[in-house]
């Protein structure tokens, strides 16, 4: 393993959790947004990433065709809920073992897009437009992998990504997939009509005395 390799993919981890970071951020998602990926700098995955740095793909996959399996890619996928591959369970009333996709919670749905979409503007740099994380996904077969309600959320976000842009995207995610913003706007409508309806008696109060 050289210097090269541990500061290259260190310089690699960090970048894409920014990115990912600043996603979330936008969408409110502070907790999801600073642990991001954090498993990245744990030995059984940093040194797997150092040791097999290549600048312009996943470590991983060098390390999968040298040992047909990627301890690395193991030890993330069981820890790191973002990832659909963490959400294979055994299924409910299936006779015999069958193990497939639960439905992810939509939190986690959200920062696989942004995981997603931070990927994208890192590989391509300069090439990377509003439509990449959907091209990219089109042109994989992740889709069969994923349960319907997260590839239905997942498509719908990337859809939006691509023909309205990231400010839509957000406000949509905030607004109508977490739900935060428009919770804290009942309540402070709430509060406004209590207030208003305590000024109300108090002045007819006052006119009667
Ligand atoms: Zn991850």
């Amino acid at each position: 393993m050289s210097l090269k390799g541990m500061l290259g993919h260190l310089k690699t981890v960090n970048a894409h959790r920014r990115e990912v970071r600043k996603g979330c951020f936008r969408v409110g998602l502070y907790f999801q947004g600073l642990t991001h990926d954090l498993s990245k700098y744990s030995p059984t995955e940093f040194l797997v990433g150092a040791r097999y740095f290549q600048g312009d793909r996943s470590p991983n996959n060098a390390e999968r065709e040298e040992i047909g399996y990627s301890t690395a890619w193991l030890h993330h996928k069981g820890r790191n809920r973002h990832h659909y591959e963490y959400w294979f369970d055994y299924l409910k009333g299936e006779h015999d073992a069958v193990i497939g996709p639960v439905p992810m919670p939509k939190k986690y749905v959200v920062e696989m897009f942004m995981d997603r979409v931070a990927a994208c503007k890192v590989y391509q740099k300069e090439k990377y437009t509003q439509a990449s994380p959907l091209i990219y996904y089109q042109s994989g077969n992740t889709r069969r992998l994923l349960h319907p309600e997260t590839a239905a959320l997942l498509e719908t976000l990337l859809k939006m990504l691509a023909e309205k842009g990231e400010e839509a995207t957000d406000r949509y995610i905030r607004w109508e997939v977490l739900g935060n913003d428009k919770r804290l706007f009942k309540l402070a409508v709430l509060f406004l009509a209590v207030f208003a309806a305590v000024g109300a008696i108090r002045i007819r109060q006052q006119k009667h005395m």
